[in-house]
């Protein structure tokens, strides 16, 4: 059995030397994962086809060139967000200088989920060594082949005792989550998010909790239909629905539903094909268990299109629900699969209350070309992010924050929130020694008449 403290102790000694608060230190630790992530692409894609199926394309374009282009973009601005930053004193505090230092928690502890198990444990990764801290990876055990190619990543590239993995499941994770680490980011489900965010609690421990939820996606009666079939197809079926901001469920204006689903269909077959399982792009569910929740999700009396599904391949094909309504199983719960539920609806207010109903959703998508209607929606409903005439896209900019508000996550990162999420804003003041404003010191006496 692996002794967590003794690891975090070795971590916390690994700090108190001091090495990773030089810039340059961590500079270099950046080069040298990202040589090594270069260096096993093609390992790195062999694992995520064993583990879900996913072709080349698709590791590259949503795993490992998102991690390689997140490094290029650290190892670009590290130095100024690192620097000491100087801000302004009010009149009153006149003879002082003010300054925020970023400093870096200690050791941070980072728990990953199975759906894209490389890139949500590097994109942490990257910016808790840009702000100077040791890590701790717990990768997902439901993508073992996954978990051991980052493992070789980590032993190969770093001091075991600045960055280090454990691998395993619950119980492992529940004893990480109960020591003293000095920060947990944490991606996965709500149901967990809500285990760490309570052993974290109990030790004051600061986290990021990026969880997921029901992202809906709205189709206005004025939205372009061929361009939201298109892109509303890309974003539900990459990885075979299991991402987190995958639009979840479908609200459709009536007078445009007929057309829309109709080009949706289209748009399926053209990315892959009338028969998906012969199809090397199309992924597959993560494991049995998960397979089964998604298929009991399948009313056959509501299928539009798709609903076919085969055990021993974990397959389950693009599939369109359509009649659905708000009190359906399928509404209840984050899908996290290739089925899409499909409400129609006659005015944007009914279909605003009615998620407002509900818990904040992680993201949101609305194809309209009326600018009333996109500030309509951006204004009254609270939502972690999303975008206006496209699905997933707001995640790929490092100049915008992701995460979610309310039951679907606490905190946000990419880019330089990252690392400003993995550092401690340090708030010093210097004064001057020359003269004091002797009006706040005691005796107060007959004082108040003067301020
Ligand atoms: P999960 O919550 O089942 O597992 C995530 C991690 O928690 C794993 O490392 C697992 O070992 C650990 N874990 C599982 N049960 C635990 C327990 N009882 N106690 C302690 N640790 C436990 O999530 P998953 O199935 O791997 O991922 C899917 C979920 O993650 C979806 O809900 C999805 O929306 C969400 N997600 C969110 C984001 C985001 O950035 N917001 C990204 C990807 C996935």
């Amino acid at each position: 059995m692996l002794d967590v403290s003794k690891v975090i102790l070795k971590h916390k000694e690994f700090f108190e030397a001091g090495v990773t608060k030089d810039v340059n230190f961590r500079l270099e630790q950046l080069k040298k994962l990202k040589k090594a992530v270069e260096d096993r692409e093609k390992q790195i894609m062999d694992a995520l086809c064993k583990d879900l199926h996913k072709s080349e394309f698709e590791s590259y374009l949503t795993e490992i060139g998102v991690v390689l282009s997140s490094i290029n973009y650290f190892l670009k601005h590290l130095k100024k967000w690192a620097k000491v930053k100087k801000v302004r004193v009010p009149l009153n505090q006149i003879g002082s200088k003010a300054y925020i230092y970023h400093e870096p928690y200690g050791t941070v502890l980072i728990i990953g989920p199975s759906n894209y198990p490389f890139q949500l444990v590097f994109e942490p990764l990257i910016g808790a060594i840009a702000a100077g801290n040791c890590v701790i990876l717990k990768p997902s055990e439901l993508t073992p082949n996954t978990a051991k190619v980052i493992k070789e990543i980590i032993t190969e590239t770093f001091d075991e005792n600045y960055i280090s993995i454990v691998e395993g499941g619950k119980e492992i994770t529940r004893d990480l989550i109960n020591e003293r680490v000095d920060y947990i980011f944490f991606t996965g489900s709500v149901a967990v998010g809500k285990i760490i965010a309570e052993a974290a609690g109990k030790n004051l421990i600061p986290c990021t909790l990026e969880l997921g939820g029901k992202s809906p996606c709205i189709v206005h009666n004025d939205g372009d239909l061929e361009v939201a079939a298109r892109r509303i197809v890309w974003g539900k079926f990459v990885n075979n629905g299991q991402t987190c901001v995958a639009p979840d469920y479908l609200l459709v204006h009536k007078d445009v539903k007929n057309d829309l689903l109709a080009k949706i269909k289209k748009y399926i077959i053209e990315f892959y094909g009338e028969s998906p399982i012969t199809n090397n792009d199309y992924g597959r569910i993560v494991n049995h268990r998960q397979w089964e929740r998604l298929i009991n999700l399948i009313d056959k009396d509501k299928v539009f299109y798709g609903g076919e599904y085969i055990e021993e391949e974990l397959y389950i094909s693009p599939t369109i629900i359509d009649n659905v309504n708000w009190e359906d199983k399928i509404m209840k719960d984050e899908i996290f699969g290739p089925i899409i539920p499909v409400i129609q609806y006659d005015s944007i207010e009914s279909i605003i209350k009615k998620i407002k109903e509900r818990e904040k959703p992680l993201a949101l998508y609305i194809f309209t070309n009326s600018k009333d209607i996109e500030r309509k929606i951006i204004n009254e409903i609270s939502y972690g992010g999303g975008c206006v005439n496209d699905t997933l896209f707001h995640l790929v900019n490092p100049n915008l924050p992701f995460g979610g508000v309310g039951a679907s996550g606490i905190g946000a990162y990419h880019g330089k929130t990252s690392f400003e999420t993995f550092s401690h804003k340090k708030s010093i003041m210097k004064k001057t020694t020359l003269f004091d404003f002797n009006i706040i010191f005691p005796p107060y006496r007959n004082k108040l008449k003067i301020v």
